[in-house]
């Protein structure tokens, strides 16, 4: 039981903070000239939120804004339409999808869920924040290898249909 309870607090200890939100601390601290060595440099990294599944994939401010920024642009005629910017991509919808009666569009939008998701979690693994303008690229080359694909591919192409 002792051990276990060490263990235990050991391992709270060693909770990781959120991958992006450390990233942008560091850069902060560094500007404010706090630097590792400095007692407190480790006190403002443990005020980072823990890393999991909700926060890095949603909560994350450095996720939620990409999000929001790129899902807004291809509902709308990647950014030439009207209307449908301003409408705030739903979390439970970003985890799930959608049940949908058309099921091209249900698929596509599926895999462009996916697709967001994994970028997260690439720009995770490469310790690097989400960017917006490097996940649209990267989405672009996906609806070129996708977008000749039967019956859901076209939308991959005109995503703004999806969200008619
Ligand atoms: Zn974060």
């Amino acid at each position: 039981m002792l051990y276990l309870n060490s263990a235990l607090a050991h391992f709270a200890e060693e909770r990781p903070g959120c991958s992006f939100c450390t990233i942008e601390a560091k850069r902060e601290l560094r500007i404010q000239g706090i630097l590792e060595e400095m007692p407190e440099y480790d006190y403002y990294l443990r005020l980072v939120q823990p890393e999991n599944t909700s926060h890095i994939f949603w909560e994350c401010e450095h996720v939620q804004a990409v999000i929001q920024e790129f899902f807004a642009h291809i509902r709308t005629e990647n950014g030439m339409g009207f209307g449908r910017a301003n409408i705030r991509l739903d979390k439970s919808v970003f985890f799930r999808g959608e049940i949908r009666s058309n099921l091209g569009k249900a698929k596509a939008e599926l895999i462009i869920y996916h697709f967001v998701k994994y970028y997260i979690y690439q720009c995770r693994f490469r310790q690097r924040l989400p960017n917006y303008l490097e996940l649209r690229r990267d989405f672009n080359f996906l609806t070129i290898q996708t977008g000749n694909a039967r019956k859901w591919g076209r939308y991959m192409l005109r995503t703004w249909e999806i969200f008619e």
